[in-house]
């Protein structure tokens, strides 16, 4: 057997292949650049361009953009209207953006466990979460793909609460053969340059909603009802600023980005899916590994490809597991650490075992790279590695 690159055997790189990588093209550079070159850097004609486009291709009426993934979850939390004393039930199995939204409006954070198979919130223990103080619910597309989200609606509308789905991995997933955008009330995306297509930083909240888009629009902009191309046009210097806002506006230099990005993307999801595709087949008879479930009515954006270690038929836990393919040259990675096991978490009083499922699944994922310009030698060399350390560490 071959000797393992972190007991001083030879590494399958000799590069550190990243779990993630976005592309950036000719084409992009100059979309830049000619905004730069133009009258408006930040709130101009690229911004509407840019919402248009991206709601059109998720298939929803009204997208707002913002500068962050995370202020998307905020003007989401806004708009639907989350505030002191509200509770929010949340997925554990996440980036700690989902939850800090709720507590940026004054809310509390009600962690609901995932379901064993896709990490998924559970649409049973979100059910089992409602209280009369419950708000709103916090689904996350883990990975890319969609939670149960009719489950979710049944349970958003039987009890008057919003849907809130942070999509920021799951761009161009469909659920019953409708994209993600505009199945739950308000769903929330990110392009930062990990994600599917990037601005550099950037957010974007799609919704059905006019009310809800139009609260948004102000929540980006200090709560100023007017934006300054309307105030431009309209040669006028009076504004009112009707809620509190923030300064979360998107500029043009990175819509123009993002839109540029945004011709690519097809062939990118497609090229994700081959990916994933290859490692299914890949480690479909490695019983040490469990690869992704995916449910049949899914078909998923693979913004991540997270495989599950059969920690019973190893010698070793995930850290080594995990050490021993960094050593080999594998940028792996891990989604997510449980968000009440943060140390801020702790201290407002939220204890480890509230979801055992999402902490078992913790304890033995490990997310493999998937990236569209990952070339056949770097799939390849991720596959080998993983064959390699599992039989290493095989129990
Ligand atoms: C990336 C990410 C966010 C935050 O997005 P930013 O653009 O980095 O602020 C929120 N939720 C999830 C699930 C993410 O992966």
């Amino acid at each position: 057997m071959a000797r393992l690159a972190i007991d001083g055997g030879t590494p399958v790189r000799d590069t550190l292949l990243p779990y993630g990588r976005h592309s950036i093209d000719e084409a992009d550079i100059a979309a830049v650049v000619s905004v730069l070159q133009s009258d408006w850097l930040t709130t101009g004609p690229k911004v509407a361009e840019f919402e248009e486009v991206w709601a059109a291709r998720v298939g929803a009426l009204h997208a707002v953009s913002v500068n962050s993934g995370t202020a998307a979850l905020h003007a989401a939390a806004y708009a639907a209207g989350i505030g002191p004393g509200d509770e929010v039930i949340v997925t554990p199995m996440t980036f700690a953006a989902t939850a800090n939204c709720v507590l940026y409006q004054g809310g509390k954070p009600v962690f609901a466990d995932v379901r064993p198979d896709t990490l998924n919130i559970d649409p049973a223990a979100a059910a089992a979460a409602v209280t009369p103080r419950t708000r709103a619910i916090i689904a996350v597309d883990l990975a890319g793909q969609p939670a149960d989200l009719d489950e979710l609606r049944t349970v958003a509308e039987r009890h008057d609460l919003v849907l809130i789905e942070d999509a920021a991995h799951a761009l161009g997933a469909t659920y019953k053969g409708q994209p993600v955008g505009a199945i739950s009330h308000l769903t929330t995306f990110s392009t930062h340059p990990v994600k599917h297509v990037t601005t550099g930083e950037g957010g974007i909240v799609t919704t059905d909603d006019p009310e809800m888009a139009k609260r948004m629009r102000w929540f980006r902009n200090h709560g100023i009802t007017t934006d300054h191309r309307q105030r431009a046009a309209e040669g006028g210097w009076f504004y009112e600023m009707e809620g509190l806002g923030y300064n979360y506006r998107l500029p043009d230099i990175n819509c123009a980005l993002g839109l540029s990005q945004l011709r690519k993307f097809d062939g990118w999801l497609a090229r994700r899916r081959a990916i994933a595709d290859l490692y299914q087949e890949a480690f479909s008879s490695t019983p040490e590994i469990r690869t992704p479930k995916v449910l049949a009515m899914n078909h998923p954006a693979w913004h991540l490809y997270v495989i599950q270690l059969v920690l019973e038929r190893l010698r070793v836990g995930r850290p080594e597991v995990f050490a021993a393919l960094r050593a080999e040259g594998i940028g792996v990675n891990v989604h997510y650490i449980p968000v009440y096991y943060h140390p801020y978490y702790r201290a407002l009083g939220y204890e480890r075992g509230l979801c055992p499922v999402a902490e078992r699944a913790y304890a033995q994922t490990i997310t493999l790279p998937v990236f569209p310009t990952m070339s056949s030698g770097d799939i390849s060399d991720v596959v080998v590695a993983v064959e390699k350390v599992i039989s290493a560490y095989r129990a």
